[in-house]
């Protein structure tokens, strides 16, 4: 079990104001792993007091200063990698080897692209020779809220508090009460970095509690939000009252389009990334959609990769996927599969229950649909689970529309040899990112959505933009 640890406010470790543990349980086993303490109203407005204040001060402080914060909080990251990955693969369930590798590293490569954006970044720009006289002073937005989920904790914490920090917000973090254990270690590494008291503060607390006494708090400018479209509409709610900055990460239903020219690793490779973290990422490629002359051969090597994935426990060493997050996703998951088979979906691996020897623990099995069709709920929902769902088409036209016929807009994969037939999909594609031929972004490059997976970009220098207002300036001499 995790020594228990409670919230950060203003440079201290503090208790609740009122007593309300809560249980953190471990998706391998199914056991209680840690017990934190939920927030109330009285400790939310505690940290934004404390953040408010600290406003004051660190909107002023020079780049340099921010940037030597940011540095040290790179070097404490490093040494705590291996907590981190011990952490989320206990809270979340990430295999310890993606959990090491991947999970905790993101949030130090994500500091590191930072560190080069910021110290690029100009605060304070000439409005260029039509408009001698004019100016742009780019300032810090204020108090902000950071809402975070449980599906790669620390990529989505240091997205956000890297970049608030170097546009000179204060903030208040709220991570997933379903893994919150790594946001306390994180908390360590911010202050033995030295974060000022009050820049930084850490509240834990479920979504209704906390989570929306942030979103209507009056003393709140901004908030920062990682999670589902359902919460991030009710958010865009709550903050319209006071017309809040809002920056949205949200859902995805990636179409992975391959075509008959595509190479032959395209479709193996499509199930591997579907199946990461458990298909719990909302970048996921989640619909597989294959020109009809491939189509057949494409199933069944879809179908052979995902019985060849192995599922085991997060704590094992290895290359596996590990359970879901919760029982409550393990029952969604479940529904979404019943509803793929009723709706006529054409099921070729895996499917309902736990894979064999795996009675314990929220583990499902790599499942794959064949042969439907993008009106069928499994095509529609982000069912965020191992669950593929294979569409066929015939033309480019088709594919783009198939692609495009979703309320969300993540990220589009595209697979072919052709470069025309290429460029012109990925300008048709109604979405934030598009990943061609297995080339993955670049740590930095910004990530975000169109259409309802969010609004704003995080990471490098529109990351940190986000955080920032512009005023106009006229007459400066
Ligand atoms: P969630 O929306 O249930 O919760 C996310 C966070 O918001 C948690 O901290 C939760 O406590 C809080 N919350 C929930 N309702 C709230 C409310 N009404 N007011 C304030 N806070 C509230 O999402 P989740 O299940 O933790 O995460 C999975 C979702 O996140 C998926 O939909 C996934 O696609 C999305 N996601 C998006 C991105 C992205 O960058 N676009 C990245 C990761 C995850």
């Amino acid at each position: 079990m995790i020594e228990k640890r409670d919230f950060y406010i203003n440079g201290q470790w503090v208790a609740p104001a009122k007593a309300n543990d809560f249980e953190v349980i471990d998706p391998s086993t199914e056991e209680v792993c840690a017990v934190i303490s939920l927030g109330d109203q009285a400790d939310t407005d505690a940290a934004v007091a404390a953040a408010k204040e600290a406003f004051k001060t660190w909107s002023v402080t020079s780049k340099e200063e921010r940037l030597a914060l940011i540095e040290n909080i790179l070097e404490v990251y490093k040494s705590r990698n291996e907590d981190l990955a011990q952490a989320m693969s206990m809270e979340m369930g990430a295999p310890i080897e993606l959990a090491r590798n991947s999970q905790a590293t993101s949030g130090s490569s994500h500091i590191k692209n930072f560190i080069r954006a910021f110290k690029e970044f100009e605060f304070d720009r000439m409005l260029g020779d039509h408009a001698p006289n004019d100016r742009l002073l780019y300032e810090p937005i204020g108090v902000t809220a950071l809402i975070t989920p449980w599906n790669w904790p620390m990529n989505q914490v240091a997205l956000k508090v890297i970049a608030a920090l170097a546009a000179g917000c204060t903030m208040v973090l709220k991570p997933s009460e379903i893994a919150p254990l790594s946001s306390i270690i994180w908390t360590e590494i911010m202050d033995e970095a030295g974060v000022p008291a009050g820049v930084y503060n850490m509240v834990n607390g479920d979504g209704m509690g906390v989570g929306s006494q942030l979103t209507s708090h009056p003393d709140v400018d901004m908030i920062s939000f990682t999670g589902s479209t359902r919460a991030g509409i009710a958010i865009s709610k709550s903050a319209a009252d006071s017309i809040k900055r809002v920056a949205l990460e949200l859902g995805g239903k990636g179409a992975n389009i391959i075509f008959d020219d595509a190479d032959d690793k395209a479709v193996k490779r499509g199930v591997r990334h579907m199946m990461q973290n458990t298909g719990q990422s909302c970048n996921a490629p989640s619909r597989m959609l294959v020109q009809r002359g491939v189509y057949d051969q494409a199933v069944e090597i879809a179908r052979e990769a995902a019985e060849k994935t192995a599922v085991d426990v997060a704590s094992k060493e290895g290359h596996h996927v590990g359970p879901v997050v919760s029982e409550l996703q393990w029952n969604k998951i479940q529904d979404l599969i019943k509803v793929g088979i009723d709706e006529g979906a054409r099921l070729v691996a895996g499917g309902l229950g736990r894979p064999e020897g795996l009675n314990k623990g929220y583990f499902v099995k790599p499942t794959v649909f064949a042969d439907a069709n993008n009106q069928m709920t499994i095509a529609r929902e982000e069912i965020f689970g191992p669950v593929l769902t294979m569409i066929p088409f015939d033309t480019e036209e088709e594919a783009v529309e198939i692609a495009n016929d979703t309320v969300y807009g993540l990220t589009n994969y595209v697979q072919t040899q052709n470069g025309e037939r290429l460029n012109r999909v990925i300008r048709q594609m109604r979405s934030g990112m598009v990943e061609a031929n297995g080339t993955s972004r670049a740590g930095g490059s910004p990530f975000g959505g169109y259409k309802q997976s969010g609004i704003g970009r995080e990471g490098g220098e529109l990351g940190i933009e986000d955080f920032l207002e512009v005023k106009s300036v006229s007459g400066w001499f």
